[in-house]
C-alpha cells in the first residue's frame, strides 16, 4: 500500500511537472551596444542577463507550484485574472512581480533601436495620436512627464483601451502593467510602449538623473514595433 501510493503520488507531481513549459529569456533583438550612446553596453547586460533574467527564473518557480490550470494561461490573461485566480497570497505575489517583470522587459526591449525614425509611425497610429494628444510632441511631454513622476520604481505605459480604441498614458509601480487588474481604471488598457523607469534602467550612465535617461528613451523609441503593437491591438 505504502509503495503504491509512494508511485501515485510521484507520477502525480510527474505529470504536473511535465504539463508545463517553462518561460525562456528571450535574446536582445540587438546587440548589447546597439544603443549606445543613449544606454549603455554594461547597462544592458546587466538589466538582460541579470535582471530580466530574474524575473523568468522566479516566475517559472512560482509556476511550478500553481495548478496546471493557472500553468496553461497565455501570460497576459494570467496577468488578466490574476487577482481573481485560486492562488496563495505568496504565489500571487510572486507570479504578479515575476510574471509583469518577464512581460515589461520583452515588450521594453522590442520597442527600442539604436536606428529610431518617427517615419516608421504607422498612418492609423498617427491618427490615434493626433486624436488624443493633438501632436506627437503632446505624447511626449505626458508620457515623459508621467514616467518623472512615478515614485520609485515603476513604468510608464502608452495603452490602448479595449473598449474604445483610443489612447491613454498611464504608469504602474514596480512590475505590475495596465493588463493587471489591479491597474485598470475601469477597462483593460493594452500596452503597445512602455517606459521602464526602474533606476536599474540607466543608473549606471545616469545616476539620478531619470529626465536625461527618459529624453534618451524617447529618441530610441521603434515606432514600426509600437505601430505593430497597435495594429495586433485593434
Ligand atoms: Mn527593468
Amino acid at each position: 500500500m505504502r509503495t503504491a501510493s509512494l508511485a501515485a503520488s510521484t507520477l502525480a507531481l510527474l505529470s504536473v511537472a511535465s504539463a508545463f513549459v517553462p518561460y525562456k529569456l528571450p535574446d536582445l533583438p540587438y546587440a548589447y551596444e546597439a544603443l549606445e550612446p543613449a544606454i549603455d553596453k554594461e547597462t544592458m547586460m546587466i538589466h538582460h542577463d541579470k535582471h530580466h533574467a530574474g524575473y523568468v527564473k522566479n516566475l517559472n518557480a512560482a509556476l511550478e507550484t500553481v495548478d496546471a490550470s493557472v500553468q496553461e494561461l497565455e501570460l497576459e490573461e494570467l496577468l488578466a485574472t490574476l487577482r481573481t485566480l485560486n492562488l496563495t497570497d505568496a504565489q500571487r505575489t510572486a507570479i504578479r512581480n515575476n510574471g509583469g517583470g518577464h512581460w515589461n522587459h520583452r515588450m521594453y526591449w522590442t520597442v527600442m533601436t539604436g536606428q529610431s525614425s518617427q517615419n516608421d509611425i504607422s498612418s492609423e497610429l498617427m491618427a490615434a495620436v493626433v486624436e488624443g494628444f493633438g501632436t506627437i510632441s503632446n505624447l511626449k511631454d505626458e508620457l515623459l512627464g508621467a514616467a518623472g513622476k512615478v515614485f520609485g520604481s515603476g513604468w510608464a505605459w502608452l495603452c490602448m483601451d479595449l473598449s474604445y480604441g483610443d489612447l491613454r498614458v498611464t504608469t504602474t509601480a514596480n512590475q505590475d502593467n495596465p493588463l493587471m487588474n489591479w491597474a485598470w481604471v475601469g477597462r483593460r488598457c493594452n500596452p503597445i510602449l512602455g517606459v521602464d523607469v526602474w533606476e536599474h534602467a540607466y543608473y549606471l550612465k545616469r545616476q539620478n538623473d531619470r529626465k536625461a535617461y527618459l529624453d534618451a528613451f524617447w529618441d530610441l523609441i521603434n515606432w514600426e514595433e509600437v505601430s505593430l503593437n497597435y495594429h495586433m491591438g485593434l
